[in-house]
């Protein structure tokens, strides 16, 4: 038989080596067809005489599969709404029969009397490592990475992944990697029991063939009578030592915001009573439970299918054709400017580094030494991959050494006459159609593209520190930017692997001014005499990573007061909360800077000790009895305000696309990403929800919670964001 997206060849010793080879694709995906090829390929194997065995393996070069298609699941979703519109009960069926196909499947596969290996030579991730779970046996080459991340785009692995590992791995170990979605090293999985062998990835081939050859049994550990669990029965005295701590380790990792990391232990728990068979079933209820959430539905929609086309360039000019950046420059080789070399030279890039000083060119470059050096110490690169990163990288005091950079990005000082100053030393060396981007954080780009003599080709790249961690970048397009230096801008966020949002000029871009309304509404907390610790745990449990008051000693409190400063010298004093004011110059007066200063929000005492809130802060305002506050509120006045601030940006035209106000979000702040960011968060809850919920904080707490008219009109029409901005449509809108 032929497949389209397989190849099987049988050699002398009966074993079958099927070959997964997409065409025209560059990754192995779960479709329709791939699947209904798959189980062809079980009944030709398991019929076939002549065949005693087989490998399963991937023809792409370092990947194994991405797997499941989760555009189609995407797809899935909005057929289940127009199905339940209809019949309710009919679409929970159908539901529940599709989302249980590829779980069918790998039990087919595991059960089929023939044994199966794995042969991972690459990424392997979701549906894709689950088969190899479901296989007999497992070789993955030592480059290979594998895991199920499905629980960070909102669902679980449907697909028999918590049945299997929580059989072949301890419980406790089993949970956090899969509450977690940890992509796994092959060392790693090998030392967790969830891989047989790791092998050099020119012998994956020959050392699976060897393993079958010493006998791999086509029975399952699990479908034998004397199976143990690795952790022992639920109930036993191994499993109660267990159980009561998953409660606060579920808490722990999501402050009950995961409606899929619920699932899972319920299905670890529910699934190790069970025989696999009904394990199964039981796996796959709760699979199509999740899927039925709002999270799960804004989870893939924003961190799978928008961060994905805007990483690949969704709001790139179509009819510019791709640039061919080889050789970038950098100005300014401090905290930032260090970043983005070390970032744009692991993209492949040359960089020409550029200070005022050599020694100070020289730190700029040493800082990728020491991360490319982490890297090598952890076995992610060569020594050789090192030495060729870093040779990439010329720090220099030389001008002249731009003359061959396609693309030159300003770091220097946040002072508006010295970025003049070197914009101008640039723009006289530089090719006549080189791209000019500045990475401030606060002056509009218009203003500092009339300095350089063609703004066409000026325009903002904002990275967020620390760069080489960081996933997201703004691209700001100045008035007159010209569509080839956006072009050239997202090219290049392409080449150091970011996802880009594309964002008109405005103070603040649109992170940051988000950021600033997570921060003032803590200090508007603080001022109201709500308990500093109340604070900081109210914003986790409302889902954010940190908390207002440690994001700002981290960002520096004497960098709020200067923005305030700024702020107030540019659009009047009152733009500012005088006890906000009053708030953080009293902290830069006594030190308290942040961080950095050890000491601001938080005391920072010498590791291995923990920061802890700063004593002082509960004296400087009369504090509310903790039990008369209303947590839940606090949780919502946290997402409300930057929820709230990112439909602005959308009002004003600053975002065009509200994928990129979502994905902004998550990337670049970390808003709550059950949510599926700030504006999949309104459109979660319908636009009148949100309204009516900000009429109420408005009541209680003034004027910031006011909706805007854009909100009010689309409350009305019974709007979302998503129908209004259609994201297929702006997709290409560039201002
Ligand atoms: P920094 O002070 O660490 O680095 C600035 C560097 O520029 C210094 O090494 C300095 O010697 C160099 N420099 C100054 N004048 C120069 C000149 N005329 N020619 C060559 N080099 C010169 O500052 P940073 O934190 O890296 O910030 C740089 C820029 O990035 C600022 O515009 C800032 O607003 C922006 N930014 C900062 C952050 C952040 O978190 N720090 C985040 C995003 C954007």
């Amino acid at each position: 038989m032929t497949y389209q997206n397989f190849t099987i060849d049988t050699d002398d010793d009966g074993i079958a080596l099927i070959t997964w080879d997409m065409p025209g694709r560059s990754m192995n995906v779960f479709t329709d067809e791939t699947m209904s090829e798959i189980d062809q390929i079980i009944d030709q194997i398991a019929a076939d005489d002549a065949v005693q065995a087989a490998i399963i393996t991937s023809g792409k070069r370092g990947s194994f599969t991405g797997g499941a298609d989760l555009k189609s699941i995407s797809g899935m979703f909005d057929e289940f709404q127009a199905a339940m519109m209809k019949n309710g009960e009919a679409a929970v069926a159908n539901l529940f029969e599709r989302s249980g196909r590829m779980s069918r499947l790998w039990r087919k596969l595991e059960t089929c009397g023939k044994p199966f290996i794995a042969a991972i030579n690459g990424t392997c991730m979701g549906g894709g490592f689950e088969l190899a779970l479901a296989s007999h046996a497992r070789v993955a080459a030592r480059s290979a990475q594998m895991g199920l991340p499905e629980v960070k785009v909102g669902i679980l692995p449907g697909a028999g992944g918590t049945q299997r590992v929580s059989r072949m791995m301890d419980t406790q170990g089993a949970l956090q990697m899969l509450m977690k979605g940890t992509t796994l090293s092959a060392e790693s999985a090998l030392k967790m029991g969830l891989i047989d062998i790791v092998v050099d990835d020119d012998e994956l081939l020959e050392a699976a063939k060897a393993m079958l050859r010493a006998g791999v049994s086509p029975v399952k550990p699990w479908d034998e009578e004397r199976f143990k669990l690795p952790s022992g029965p639920v109930y036993s005295p191994a499993g109660a030592k267990v159980w009561p701590a998953v409660a606060s380790l579920y808490r722990k990792e999501t402050s009950d915001n995961y409606p899929a990391a619920k699932a899972i232990v319920k299905c670890v728990y529910e699934g190790l009573l069970l025989p696999m068979d009904t394990a199964l079933k039981v796996e796959q209820r709760y699979f199509t439970e999740v899927l039925r959430t709002t999270e799960a539905r804004m989870m893939i929609r924003s961190l799978f299918v928008s961060a994905q086309a805007l990483a690949k360039g969704a709001r790139r000019p179509k009819d510019v054709p791709a640039s061919e950046l080889k050789t970038i420059g950098i100005i300014g080789a401090g905290f930032m400017g260090a970043g983005i070399a070390y970032v744009a030279a692991k993209g492949g890039l040359n960089v020409v580094l550029i200070d005022q000083q050599q020694a100070a060119a020289d730190k700029g470059k040493a800082h990728s030494e020491m991360l490319a050096g982490g890297l090598v110490a952890k076995g992610r690169i060569s020594e050789s991959e090192a030495g060729a990163l870093l040779g990439r990288i010329t720090a220099t005091t030389d001008y002249g050494r731009l003359a061959e950079a396609g693309l030159v990005i300003e770091a220097v000082f946040e002072d508006r006459d010295v970025k003049a100053e070197v914009t101008k030393t640039v723009a006289a060396v530089i090719a006549a159609d080189a791209i000019y981007a500045s990475n401030t954080s606060t002056i509009p780009i218009t203003s500092l593209a009339a300095t350089f003599p063609d703004p066409e080709r000026f325009i903002g790249i904002h990275f967020f520190s620390p760069v080489d961690k960081m996933p997201l970048t703004e691209v700001i397009l100045g008035d007159e930017t010209g569509d080839r230096a956006l072009a050239v801008a997202l090219d290049f966020v392409r080449a150091i692997q970011k996802t880009p949002i594309v964002v008109n000029d405005s103070r603040g871009f649109f992170a940051n001014r988000c950021v600033l309304r997570y921060m003032n509404e803590a200090y508007d907390m603080l001022v109201e005499g709500v308990p500093p610790a109340m604070i900081e745990n109210a914003a986790k449990f409302a889902g954010m990573p940190v908390g207002p008051l440690a994001l700002n000693d981290e960002t520096a409190v004497d960098l709020s007061y200067k923005i305030m400063k700024t702020t107030m010298r540019d659009m009047g004093e009152d733009v500012v909360d005088p006890r906000h004011f009053k708030l953080v110059e009293t902290m830069v007066n006594d030190g308290r800077l942040g961080r950095k200063a050890g000491k601001g929000f938080y005391d920072y005492p010498e590791k291995p000790a923990k920061k802890k809130l700063w004593p002082g802060l509960k004296t400087m305002f009369e504090q509310q009895d903790p039990e008369a506050i209303d947590f839940e509120e606090l949780k919502q006045r946290f997402l409300v305000t930057m929820a709230l601030e990112a439909a602005r940006t959308i009002e004003e035209g600053v975002v065009v696309d509200p994928r990129e106000a979502d994905i902004g979000s998550i990337f670049g702040f970390g808003y709550a990403p059950y949510t599926g960011g700030t504006i999949s968060y309104i459109d979660g809850m319908g636009t009148a929800a949100f309204v009516a919920l900000c009429n109420k904080l408005e009541a209680r707490f003034g004027e910031r919670f006011s909706p805007p008219p854009l909100l009010k009109e689309m409350a009305e029409k019974g709007e979302i964001f998503y129908q209004r901005f259609n994201p297929d449509e702006t997709s290409t809108k560039v201002a």
